[in-house]
């Protein structure tokens, strides 16, 4: 695969900037403890769902020591439409009793800190320095992966080589917003079973040998309604939901 050029990968960032202006995570949060916790409940969940449910568990607690007083019971009654929700109660729990013990009741800045969370990896933590801190962090979840691979832009095998990747071509202006426009790009247009490459606005620059064609892009949209025969009085059946951008890493286990 031909490597990009400088001027491509400018160009590439140049449109999906211009695509979206504001560059930011769909998960809603108050402060960086919520936005660590939502992320934390992002791992293999979506946002939609996520931002479902975190009202509620926000209202009551917005805070480690909120989430404390709150308990592990009621934390995981409030996110139990959430995939993993006992492992992720139990870690919300634990990680709030070690920024309280640890770090006064902050968030830190600080990468190693906040991969020592239970719940909380490197991609985790990209989130909450981007996003929270404003730091030009590139967190690599399944739709950068994908569109990393794909594209050309930063191939490789495992998403630690394409974080370095990412980290190493992405021209510094575009540093902090490339999570936000790469995800969304893999999210809403560059999918994982028929990406919408008739109406890509890097089509020209993406490197993909499979792109798909207009007419089996509209007959993919058409099929994602139709797929099943409809029964009489039977709903269709919604598409299955988009892994997180922002996720966390919930199978982290949390300290006894
Ligand atoms: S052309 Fe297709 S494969 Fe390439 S980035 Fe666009 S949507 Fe993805």
């Amino acid at each position: 695969m031909r490597r990009f050029s400088k001027r491509e990968v400018a160009e590439f960032y140049r449109r999906l900037s211009a695509s979206r202006p504001i560059p930011q995570t769909e998960l809603e949060f108050i402060n960086p403890f919520t936005l660590l916790v939502a992320v934390v409940l992002s791992a293999q969940a979506t946002d939609i769902g996520v931002n479902r449910a975190t009202p509620a568990l926000f209202a009551l607690a917005d805070t480690p020591g909120g989430m404390l007083a709150l308990g592990e019971e009621r934390v995981a009654e409030l996110i139990r439409t959430i995939g993993l929700y006992r492992t992720k109660a139990r870690n919300i729990i634990a990680l709030s009793r070690m920024l309280i013990d640890q770090h006064g009741g902050t968030v830190p800045r600080d990468r190693e800190a906040l991969e020592t969370l239970p719940g909380v990896g490197r991609k985790t933590a990209n989130v909450v320095l981007n996003v929270a801190f404003g730091e030009p962090t590139i967190a690599v979840d399944t739709h950068i992966f994908r569109v990393g691979n794909r594209t050309g832009i930063a191939p490789g095998k495992t998403p630690l080589a394409v974080e370095q990747g990412l980290e190493a071509v992405t021209p510094a202006q575009y540093k902090h917003g490339a999570h936000h426009w790469l995800i969304l790009h893999g999210r809403y247009v560059c999918k994982a079973r028929k990406p919408d490459c008739p109406v890509c606005a890097v089509a020209d620059l993406c490197r993909y040998g499979a792109k798909t064609a207009p007419a089996e892009m509209i007959a993919a949209r058409a099929g994602a309604v139709t797929a099943e025969p409809l029964v009489e009085g039977k709903k269709r059946r919604k598409p299955p939901p988009q892994p997180s951008p922002a996720g966390g890493e919930g199978g982290k286990p949390a300290p006894k």
